[in-house]
């Protein structure tokens, strides 16, 4: 089969790979119709992780499945389905509490928990940046999807239920985000702009986006956030001058270890911080973006010497009394109610979607997508060729 796999720092490539194949009773089989370039795919794709070269990318899977093993039981082949990018096994002690990102049987590192497709340190399994994806414990990782789902045009909300859609909304929910209220997003990717459509969808009163990016802010600003260009305004003041002084209510992260100062050199705490001072006293914040143990290549020499440390303001954070939630997003508490909505006309995550590739076209939309560069803000892949 085709897959894209990566050969070091910002050189990935369409290979002549093994077919991905079941290996276990519990597997199914997928032939991948619709797979996401995802901004975590970038930190790998950077040289910025220990992904090993030879590996293929891709979390944010969908497709058709042709094979399942012996002992799967509900999924059946021709379903269309989506996959949660966690890979998760449903009876340990944490998937039995929803959290699956935090599975204690699906990756051999006993320093973690939780595991993933193509993903660093998230255990061995492959991604589904290719024609077929291997997907373990079929009978629970499997969405199937409705009928449309074998339109293109339909993939395109779809697919956003593998990963970026769930994240945008666990972002509003660590946060504690209530109908109401307003809410200050740090970062406006495409997970950013997941969580302003999620805190629309959940009633905020107000949502301000903070990027420095025109084109992710015009995005932002038409799902309904005020825009804040960090670049040419200071965030908290300006949230502090459209609060009176107090703060918004409820703030997420959807940045992580890479964010930038206004000048493009890399802090990991500068979002940490200016979330704790946009925040009212005795807010929530919810942190979604991405922080690794180790980044040997990080110009901060806090995070780079110390194995991931980040000089947080906790005084500040302490004196106001607030609470933090952190980590990967648990997709299966989410996408069948995000399914419904997106079935219903209520959400319509594929708004971010800028460009769709097909496989052989990876290496160019890599290429754009990781430099940031204007309008290319969400890639999509079809390796089975067209739209
Ligand atoms: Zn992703
Ligand atoms: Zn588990």
């Amino acid at each position: 089969m085709k897959a894209v796999v990566y050969d070091g720092p910002r050189n990935v490539n369409v290979k002549d790979v093994p077919d991905a194949r079941i290996e276990r009773p519990t597997d199914a089989l997928v032939k991948i119709t619709t797979t996401n370039i995802c901004g975590s795919d970038l930190h790998m794709y950077e040289g910025r992780t220990d992904f090993e070269p030879g590996r293929i990318f891709g979390h944010e899977n969908l497709g058709e499945v042709v094979a399942v093993g012996d002992a799967v039981d509900k999924v059946r082949v021709g379903d269309m389905v989506v996959l949660p990018f966690n890979i998760s096994c449903g009876f340990c002690e944490n998937c039995e509490r929803g959290l699956t990102a935090f599975c204690l049987n699906t990756n051999p590192d006993p320093r973690m928990a939780g595991a993933a497709y193509g993903f660093a340190d998230m255990g061995p399994y492959n991604g589904g940046q290719a024609e077929l994806l291997r997907v373990p414990y079929a009978d629970f990782n499997c969405l199937v999807l409705p009928e449309d789902a074998r339109d293109k045009e339909r993939q395109r909300d779809y697919v956003m239920l593998a990963d970026i859609f769930p994240t945008g909304w666990h972002a509003t929910r660590l946060a504690c985000l209530n109908p109401g209220e307003t809410v200050v997003i740090y970062g406006s990717g495409p997970v950013g702009l997941m969580a302003c459509h999620s805190a629309m969808i959940q009633g905020a009163s107000k949502v301000w986006q903070v990027d420095c990016h025109p084109d992710r802010l015009a995005l932002a600003e038409r799902a309904g956030a005020i825009p804040i260009n960090f670049e040419q305004t200071n965030p908290i003041d300006k949230i502090m001058e459209d609060t009176g002084g107090k703060g918004a209510d409820r703030g997420c992260e959807c940045v992580g270890y890479q964010a930038t100062d206004a000048q493009g050199s890399e802090h990991p705490n500068i979002t940490l911080n200016n979330l704790v001072n946009s925040v009212k006293f005795a807010g929530t914040i919810g942190v979604v973006g991405v922080f690794v143990r180790q980044d040997p290549k990080h110009p901060d020499p806090l995070y780079k010497q110390h194995d991931g440390e980040v000089a947080f303001d906790f005084g500040e954070f302490w004196i106001r009394g607030q609470t933090m939630g952190t980590g990967q997003c648990n997709v299966k508490n989410y996408n069948r109610q995000l399914l419904a909505l997106i079935v219903a006309g209520r959400a319509r995550p594929s708004f971010v979607v800028s460009h769709e590739l097909s496989l052989e076209q990876a290496p160019t939309g890599y290429e754009h997508f990781d430099k940031r560069e204007q309008g290319w803000t969400k890639v999509v892949m079809h390796p089975d060729g067209g739209r």
